[in-house]
């Protein structure tokens, strides 16, 4: 899909308009680049983070979770090399002072080239691009977008600054006096947590290699051009693992987790023909091979995933840092050595953002009596905030009584929710609109046969089914 910008902002509107994404503080306006999750949106995050962690240590029984703390010793950032390299080229305009990441401004130039059918063009620019980065040559990347005629969006001109870098972490204060208190940064990443608890993991739980340490949690970034609603935050969560293997195997490793991960990409129902692998040209300080899994978002082919080869870069300089060894004994080859690491690195919020898209229709229900449509998010059942709505369809004649009991029996197991309020069809459009996969209904034949309506929110075909086999046709749709 290209750029569907209209798309886009409807998919923002549903978030905010049913709960599942606000502006961070927004009685006081906002915050550029945050925001909250909602009553439905933290269901779903929950229920995507799960999903991830179960498949990644659950399911493997070589892979171990842990929950490290977001502040870190300082030194943990100078080792990990975030210090010095984590900054990105960046350009000012001098007329709108408005500030771009040079490689965003290369790729919008790149896009808008496309779109005008100069395709050829487009990606001798964006190749161009890459060489320079790589090169870290900025009075070339500067020449570069002024070569091009690259203007500002803001104000329309090509009077640039010089290329320079800008440092992504936040940092903060530790100690309640300022004498006292020493500057630590709010992790950029969750991956160094597992590096710097790599032997009290190994030791503790007896790893053996190749095995993997896997954590979800905040990071933390100053980013420059934060727009694009979730796509990009400042504050935003990861679901990283490390996996620890012998030196030498890193190619293999590298391949087998490429693929493991398209596997679980693909298993939340997404078609392959949505995802793409991205090869990196300009490759990390820390990694001797990286690529991006992109999904299709209403803005374009963009990186959810990346997945990197590590080196021993990281414990290799934790052990130079701290003086502590960062070794592990080798019994099948009688031999010690710093592992190498193969890592899977994927935002929570992106993945959210992905899910929802791919989720979100507009169907136009039509016919030739009336004019209707819906709004409805397919999401997999198993990923759903709400799994089962009970609904009674009128306030009396025992019809919520009877309700009330379907949710006692349920709600233990999933996910339900009770409402008598307005008319059925109503009631309805507003589960399609939160992605609840089954609503049913209690009427009157209910309190003859213990039956209930079911409906279903994708064909909206509706079943009599039996009150007790509730349970079963929801389980069998999420487990
Ligand atoms: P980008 O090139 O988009 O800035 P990155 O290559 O810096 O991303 P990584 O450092 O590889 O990203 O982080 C791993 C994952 O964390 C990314 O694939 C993405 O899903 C997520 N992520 C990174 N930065 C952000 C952000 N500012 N907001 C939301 N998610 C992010």
């Amino acid at each position: 899909m290209a750029n569907d910008n209209k798309r886009f902002q409807a998919i923002i509107s549903h978030c905010k308009e049913y709960g599942f994404i606000f502006p961070s503080s927004e009685i006081y306006d906002g915050l550029s680049a945050v925001y909250d999750y909602g009553q439905w949106g933290s269901e779903l995050k929950k229920n995507i983070r799960d999903y991830w962690w179960k498949s990644m240590t659950q399911l493997r029984e070589n892979i171990v979770g842990i929950d490290a703390a977001i502040f870190m010793h300082p030194t943990t950032w100078k080792a990990s090399g975030h210090v010095d390299n984590f900054s990105d080229p960046m350009i000012d305009n001098k007329d709108s002072k408005k500030r771009y990441r040079v490689d965003h401004l290369i790729e919008a130039h790149a896009d808008e080239l496309e779109a005008t059918g100069k395709k050829v063009e487009a990606e001798a620019l964006l190749a161009e691009m890459d060489r320079l980065l790589a090169a870290v040559d900025f009075p070339g990347l500067k020449k570069l977008i002024e070569d091009r005629k690259i203007k500002c969006s803001v104000g329309g001109t090509s009077n640039w600054t010089d290329v320079r870098q800008f440092n992504l972490m936040f940092s903060t204060q530790l100690g309640s006096v300022a004498e006292e208190a020493s500057e630590i940064y709010l992790r950029p990443e969750t991956a160094q947590g597992i590096f710097v608890n790599f032997l009290n993991v190994q030791k503790t739980g007896r790893m053996k290699i190749p095995f993997g340490i896997a954590q979800t949690g905040k990071a933390f970034r100053n980013e420059i051009v934060a727009r694009q609603f979730i796509f990009r935050m400042r504050e935003f969560e990861q679901m990283e693992m490390q996996f620890f293997i012998r030196p030498g195997t890193q190619k293999e490793w590298y391949e087998y987790w490429k693929n493991e991960r398209m596997q679980w990409h693909l298993s939340l129902g997404i078609p392959k023909e949505k995802y793409r692998f991205h090869d990196h040209v300009k490759l990390a300080h820390y990694a001797d091979a990286a690529c991006d899994i992109e999904y299709d978002f209403p803005i374009g082919f963009k990186e959810v995933e990346g997945i990197h080869s590590r080196t021993d870069f990281d414990l290799r300089s934790h052990q130079e840092y701290s003086k502590k060894k960062m070794q592990y004994f080798d019994p099948e080859i009688n031999q010690n050595y710093i592992p190498y690491v193969i890592e899977t690195s994927i935002g929570l919020d992106r993945t959210f953002l992905m899910i929802i898209s791919e989720a979100y229709w507009e169907e136009d229900l039509s016919t030739a009596e009336k004019q209707d449509s819906r709004v409805v998010l397919k999401l997999p059942p198993k990923l759903a905030p709400i799994k089962l709505a009970v609904l009674p369809l009128t306030k009396k004649d025992g019809l919520p009584e009877i309700a009330r009991a379907i949710m006692d029996a349920n709600k233990p197991h999933f996910r339900c929710f009770y409402e008598e309020k307005d008319a059925i069809g109503k009631r309805y459009r507003r589960m399609d609109a939160i992605g609840t996969p089954f609503c049913v209904t209690v009427d009157h034949q209910t309190k003859e046969d213990n039956t209930v309506t079911i409906r279903y929110r994708d064909s909206m075909q509706q079943e009599r089914v039996a009150i007790h086999t509730l349970r079963d046709i929801v389980d069998k749709q999420i487990s």
